[in-house]
């Protein structure tokens, strides 16, 4: 090749790549070429070639010419968080393509709103032998017109690396808690890594091998929060390029928590990675043959027979006899309704239990109970009163510019559904024999329709319609089985026994596969099963170190349906419970009784195991929408934690009321946090103890404190009379020690609670934890840290509680160190001068210490 030219995708501003607000791209980490400000909505290739990788959001491209040059566009800055909002993908991974065919279509102002800016990158990824020789000056561009000439001829992509090195391969298996998996950002972070090691490095994950140094190909390995990726590197800088690589996936993490997508925010890897409304139109329909693309509503890889089902028209009698009777009819189908949920939600799990808790409340709606007994009085039968009432409902609902809310409506449905059964005297909804390994072919699917279909039948789900934020997703990612939403009416082509590839990795449904695609997909689908299932069997079981020394490993919860998949993961209880997290979402104070449903649900879902229960941490990054506080000039120095409880009493009493009536009391433990001195300790304790009086508890009531600030951490010695245990913050401890603000976009790279004062702190604590014969307990991020483990267990730390994902790949790693080994680490590290000596210095003896 001698030249490339590659064109501008749309119309819009075009300008370099230091002005893009990310120093992936301006500081040319995913490669060199332009930027464009797009003022039009449709992505048009720059070039001919293959799209190599077309993740599920739809928010960036790429793809490699016949040359074999990748090229990468990404759609505005920060994108990926849409989880897919606003973005359409109108080709699939593998087409071939011609300069200037429409790729993807977006809504200019919904990603405009979401993003945080739309300058797209349009860029070359690193190849040896190639250089942009001519680029376009900042201004106008027209979609079509040239941006850049690429100039050369491909040495070595970093696709096809040189022959292979010599020297004996170093490998780790590390689990991925990045909450949107291995994007662009962290993948241009371990690419620069890998680039930088004399060393040959792979990453493994789902079956599939990439390059390291390629960006593309780590991107093309769909990985995806909870993940495992196998890294393995052969050359003369093996281990360190290993080690690299573990410490570039450490900075995406640390970014990611600092930018507020924090891996431990909600514990468990959401279901969903995108987003679509259920009322949107479906997405485009084939793009390949035999391909449908769809949104990922839960990830995953399936391989299974369709199985389509229709749903039947209920007959609803339409002459009333007269409204009294009609009335009570109603009254006596809602009651045989509201019997048989609640029986369906005791035998089912939490998250069954919280979608049928928000039926039974659609059930009681005022509203629509309103509306159904003005129609039955305006002489309607109770059947078409109901309909009636609930499709109001759903129009309002439909109406509303918030796809959450929108994916509502099918809830409102399946309540429609219910009553109608039960004026009908049916009790089911449907009942449908499935064949093994079924896939569901669907326009679309209720919660109660999936609840009532055979689990261990059922392989994938894949619906024309549907939301990926619907209940019935959550369902589905709850039941690990992946599902596919917004495929379009192409699904109802689909033979019904037709054997099919849901990739919900890839957000596309092969509905022709060839033999070797199903028998390749089978193989994937079987080795990922039988290294999670080897992983989670293992982290059941206690957790020692190599000389036997005990190490408890708990949860971090933010929901009741988080607790079922951290006992899965191995969980032995729940380390940190936020309550804020509970009630983030209302616009009034929750009152006793619906504070102890809560933590009660969490409590029997965690059956014998204990549950730290953290006092609301209301105030700065955590505001409360009913409880409006006073400006202040800092929010992170100001009124929030114990401050804010002390503050507001009457709050405080009320949470204390409802965890002291958790039963049994003694499993709840009860944590302060934002701790500064002892009259605060003081101050709960006596609330607790006139409380206890109050409700007659004779039990001792296990309280902790939180070690978030260094005032805490340095007077640990004696806030810990006062309490039963301590258990270390640090997210806050590290944003308060190095004051950097936690959320801090350009301090992320630098907020790192490796950081030797982080460190000190946190030995100082718990070394007066030791002292004191009490447990001392680390919840923040550094708990699903590898390169921390070693460390905080040469402190004396002897409870970690985190993200419950990474639960079973922790417990691994704890299970291969020896203490005395963490301890001399721990003190080397305590000696250091930066938070990157001591990963560097925890990296390599992670790798000599436990290399496989
Ligand atoms: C912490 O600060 O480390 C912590 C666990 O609390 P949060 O992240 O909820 O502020
Ligand atoms: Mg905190």
């Amino acid at each position: 090749m001698s030249t490339l030219e590659i064109l501008a995708p749309f119309d819009g501003w075009c300008a370099p790549l230091d002005e893009v607000p990310d120093p992936v791209f301006s500081e040319r980490m995913l490669g060199d070429g332009v930027a464009v400000d797009p003022v039009t909505g449709i992505l048009t290739a720059p070039c001919s070639g293959r799209i190599i990788t077309l993740p599920a959001s739809a928010h960036a491209v790429s793809i490699r010419t016949p040359e074999g040059i990748e090229l990468l566009v990404h759609i505005g800055i920060d994108t990926v968080q849409l989880g897919g909002r606003g973005f359409e993908a109108r080709v699939a991974p593998g087409a071939s393509v011609h300069a200037g065919d429409e790729l993807i279509r977006f809504d200019l102002d919904v990603v405009a709103r979401g993003a945080k800016s739309l300058m797209t990158p349009i860029v070359m990824t690193p190849s040896q032998g190639l250089v942009i020789q001519r680029r376009r000056a900042a201004g106008v561009v027209a979609a079509g017109e040239i941006l850049f000439v690429i100039a050369g001829n491909v040495i070595s992509s970093p696709q096809q690396p040189s022959s292979a090195p010599d020297g004996p391969a170093v490998s780790r298996i590390v689990p991925v808690i990045l909450r949107q998996g291995l994007h662009a950002r962290p993948a241009a972070l371990l690419a620069q890594r890998a680039r930088a090691a004399n060393a040959q490095v792979t990453l493994s994950a789902h079956g599939r091998t990439a390059n390291a140094r390629s960006v593309v190909a780590i991107m093309a390995l769909g990985i995806r929060h909870g993940d495992e990726l196998r890294i393995e590197a052969r050359g003369a800088d093996a281990a360190q390029a290993v080690a690299g690589v573990i410490a570039g996936l450490e900075e995406a993490a640390q970014r990611e928590a600092a930018a507020g997508h924090g891996t431990q925010t909600t514990g468990a890897a959401p279901p969903t990675g995108t987003s679509l409304p259920t009322s949107a139109a479906p997405r485009a329909g084939p793009a390949q043959a035999g391909v449908l693309l769809g949104t990922a509503a839960a990830r995953g890889l399936a391989v299974g027979r369709a199985a389509r089902i229709e749903r039947r028209d209920i007959e609803v009698r339409e002459a009333a006899v007269d409204p009294a009777h009609e009335s009570a009819e109603l009254e006596r189908a809602r009651v045989n309704v509201r019997a048989r949920l609640e029986r369906v939600a005791g035998a089912g799990g939490a998250e069954r239990r919280e979608i049928i808790g928000a039926h039974l409340e659609f059930l009681d709606d005022p509203l629509v109970n309103e509306a159904a007994h003005d129609l039955i009085r305006a002489g309607k039968s109770a059947g078409i009163a109901w309909r009636s009432a609930i499709r109001r409902s759903i129009e309002a609902l439909e109406a509303l510019d918030d796809s959450r809310l929108r994916e509502r409506a099918d809830d409102l449905l399946d309540m429609e559904m219910h009553v109608l059964l039960a004026l009908a005297g049916e009790a089911r909804p449907m009942h449908l024999p499935l064949p093994e390994r079924a896939v569901l072919i669907a326009d679309d699917l209720l919660p109660s329709e999936l609840t009532a279909l055979d689990r261990q039948r059922l392989a994938g789900i894949c619906l024309a319609r549907g939301g990926a934020t619907s209940h019935v997703a959550i369902l589905a990612g709850a039941m690990e089985i992946p599902m596919l939403v917004g495929l379009g009416s192409g699904i109802r082509e689909i033979t019904d026994g037709a054997t099919v590839i849901v990739d919900a990795d890839h957000g596309t449904l092969h509905t022709a596969p060839s033999p070797a695609m199903v028998e390749q997909a089978q193989a994937a689908v079987e080795s990922r099963r039988r290294e999670l299932a080897a992983l989670r069997t293992a982290a059941q079981a206690d957790c020692r170190t190599l000389d036997g020394t005990r190490v408890e490993v708990f949860a971090n919860l933010g929901n009741a349906s988080d607790a079922a998949a951290a006992i899965a993961n191995g969980a032995e209880g729940c380390g940190l419970l936020r309550t804020e997290f509970l009630f983030i979402d209302r616009e009034t104070a929750p009152d006793e009784a619906e504070q102890l449903d809560a933590y009660q649900a969490i409590a029997a879902t965690l059956g014998a195991k204990p549950l730290v229960l953290r006092l609301m941490d209301v105030g700065g990054d955590k505001p409360l929408r009913y409880l409006p506080m006073p400006a202040e000039e800092n929010p992170a120095l100001g009124l929030r934690g114990v401050r804010t409880a002390l503050a507001r009493p009457d709050l405080l009493r009320t949470q204390l009321r409802a965890a002291l009536r958790v039963h049994p009391a003694p499993r709840v433990r009860l944590l302060i946090p934002m701790v500064t001195d002892l009259a605060e300790i003081l101050a709960v304790r006596a609330m607790i103890d006139e409380l206890k009086q109050e409700l007659r508890i004779h039990d001792h009531i296990e309280l902790g404190a939180m070690i978030e600030t260094p005032a805490a951490a340095l007077t640990a010695g004696v806030l810990i009379r006062a309490v039963d245990f301590l258990s270390i913050g640090s997210n806050d401890l590290t944003q308060y020690t190095l004051a950097m603000d936690r959320g801090h976009p350009q301090l992320a790279g630098r907020s790192d609670a490796l950081h030797p004062a982080v460190l000190k702190l946190m030995a100082a604590a718990a070394a007066a934890g030791a002292a004191a014969g009490k447990m001392i307990a680390v919840c923040g991020a550094v708990a699903a840290d590898r390169c921390a483990i070693p460390i905080l267990l040469g402190i004396g730390v002897r409870e970690l509680s985190l993200v419950s994902a990474g639960i079973p790949a922790i417990k691994r790693q704890v299970r291969g160190l020896r203490i005395a080994d963490c301890r001399d680490l721990a003190l080397r590290c305590l000696e250091l001068g930066s938070a990157t000596e001591v990963r560097e210095l925890a990296a390599q003896t992670i790798l000599t210490g436990v290399a496989r």
